[in-house]
């Protein structure tokens, strides 16, 4: 059995015995919006639908109800649909960490619960990216998944546009690390093989990174999504997950940088991979 076999029956076992729906649905160039179903209910939540239509005729399609608009953060490939969406289902809340979420009706904080039928989400606070953004975790009998926005992608995390990487580290480890390992992982966007072809680069010989990878180019082949993912495997190959381990990269930030912390590692990993440039002190961060 290869290893893309693997990793693929791995997730589809998990989709499968979960207790609620997540339908994916593709919007943009690189972008998902998802609707969380309660399937008892048929009532779904619209999560980050930056092309109304799109996800109003998958929702009409599969007969659900909306009855919440979720928006992880206020960048327009999240938020940039929610006017649209208000006129669409006027009655309809939208929900956000951030006054400046397009058309937002309920701000939301650390821990809030949003009823979706009979699922509740529960808001988990995660400024990084921007200074607003939450995640949307559901949990339900022994099944949960979460929705991370631009936080934590497939073998990557977002930019540090309005935050620290102490926050993303808060976010990574305190908050998603210590969610169950078999959390299913829905992402803001499709960036999981080049998120991969950059861990390689720090750990190349890191086996789950490399099936994992393989999958994702299968999957780009064929125009086919890879989330979701699970927090335990993101473990396994996220380099910004696995900043407590050695890698080929980050040794020789250690040796210069003796007594570097894990939150100096994930600056160092951040810099790295979106300027591009060795950063080789801690001062440089
Ligand atoms: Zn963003």
């Amino acid at each position: 059995m290869s290893g893309t076999t693997i990793v693929s029956k791995i997730i589809q076992n998990m989709v499968t015995k979960n207790k609620f729906k997540v339908i994916v649905v593709p919007v943009l160039q690189d972008n998902y919006s998802y609707l969380l179903v309660d399937e008892l209910t048929n009532k779904a939540a619209a999560i980050d639908s930056v092309e109304p239509e799109k996800v109003l005729s998958v929702a009409k399609s599969n007969n659900l109800t909306i009855e919440s608009i979720l928006t992880t953060h206020h960048h327009w490939d999240h938020a940039g649909g929610n006017k649209k969406m208000k006129e669409l289902l006027p009655n309809v809340p939208i929900y956000g960490g951030d006054d400046r979420v397009e058309a937002i009706s309920n701000k939301v904080g650390d821990n809030d619960i949003i009823n979706v039928g009979e699922l509740k989400v529960r808001v988990l606070f995660s400024p990084a990216h921007t200074s607003g953004h939450v995640l949307y975790y559901v949990n339900k009998d022994d099944s949960s998944c979460v929705f991370t926005g631009d936080t934590l992608f497939i073998g990557g995390c977002g930019r540090l546009f309005e935050g620290s990487a102490a926050q993303m580290y808060h976010a990574l480890y305190e908050v998603i690390g210590k969610l169950p390992n078999d959390t299913l992982v829905y992402c803001g966007h499709e960036y999981t093989y080049k998120n991969l072809l950059f861990a390689k680069t720090l750990e190349p010989h890191n086996k789950d990174l490399l099936e994992m990878l393989e999958f994702s180019e299968k999957q780009k082949e064929k125009g086919q999504p890879t989330v979701p993912s699970t927090v335990g495997l993101e473990k396994s190959f996220n380099p910004f997950m696995r900043v407590h381990l050695d890698s080929t990269a980050a040794q020789q930030f250690k040796r210069e940088n003796p007594d570097a912390s894990p939150i100096d590692i994930l600056g160092y990993k951040t810099c790295f991979k979106f300027k591009g440039a060795k950063v080789l002190s801690v001062k440089q961060l």
